[in-house]
């Protein structure tokens, strides 16, 4: 399927919660959030059957996110559903890393191809106060865990105050060269202020070359991050919902004041 400005739109990305088990300070807002209830969070068959529509309207490409989508109970068996669909050539996920070593050959199994893991330092301190409580050493024996798991690309998501030039960043570049892994530098954003740039590394943020519609958890269908309009797949229907997204998506981001990260998925 195609935009009104020509760009081929194949790629969905699913947020299948809200919940994250860390708190970034970039992501998360110092007070705490507001979490959706539980009757407002699509179903795992709901999110399936969107899916199956949206692959036959042309995706081919899907990302599972959050929040944190490894806190979602049951999240195993919604990437078995997404693997059978007929027609999906890459199933991946965002992840902050730190359940994987529980999850990640179950997702292996499920039909997972590859993970994108979230990771800004190699300081446990600094780690420790950037997601307000989180602790290294998950991460990292999750990233092994999926490394052993077989997923593959691993790709570690970075996220940078200016410049992949930031100490930290240098860090986290030379682990992933020693250790086989693909980095992607993301640099800070607002969504009220619509601040962003590409990902380094990664096609995010190119907005010329934009190929993407998000669904957030309870289910409106979003033509763009930096935009706040959605539609409601349960009000209008998934196929409907996806044309009118294609039919509203703007030509490039502006900012979003409705919408945080962590219940759109990034
Ligand atoms: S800001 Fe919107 S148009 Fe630009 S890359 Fe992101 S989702 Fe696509």
């Amino acid at each position: 399927m195609f935009d009104n400005y020509n760009r081929q739109i194949n790629y969905l990305r699913i947020s299948v919660t809200d919940r994250c088990n860390l708190r970034c300070f970039y992501c998360m807002p110092e007070k705490g959030v507001e979490m959706l209830q539980h009757s407002d969070i699509l179903s795992f068959d709901e999110i399936a059957a969107i899916t199956r529509i949206a692959v036959g309207m042309g995706v081919n490409k899907v990302r599972i996110t959050g929040g944190e989508p490894l806190v979602r109970k049951g999240v195993v068996n919604l990437v078995k559903m997404l693997a059978s669909i007929p027609g999906i050539d890459d199933l991946s996920m965002t992840s902050n890393g730190t359940l994987l070593s529980r999850y990640a050959s179950q997702l292996k199994e499920a039909g997972l191809n590859r993970l994108n893991i979230s990771l800004d330092t190699l300081d446990s301190e600094k780690y420790r106060k950037i997601t307000r409580g989180g602790n290294l050493v998950e991460v990292l024996t999750g990233i092994k865990a999926a490394r052993d798991a077989g997923l593959s690309p691993i790709k570690i998501n970075c996220v940078v105050k200016k410049s992949s030039n930031e100490p930290d960043a240098k860090t986290i570049k030379a682990f992933c060269n020693d250790n086989g892994f693909q980095v992607r530098f993301i640099h800070q954003m607002s969504l009220t202020e619509g601040h962003f740039s590409v990902v380094e590394g990664g096609s995010g943020g190119d907005c010329s070359n934009c190929n993407r519609l998000r669904l957030t958890a309870n289910g409106k269908l979003m033509p763009c991050l930096f935009n706040g309009i959605g539609f409601d797949v349960r009000k209008m229907g998934a196929e409907e919902a996806i044309r009118m997204a294609l039919e509203n998506k703007p030509a490039c981001g502006s900012m979003n004041l409705s919408g945080e990260f962590f219940n759109i998925g990034g």
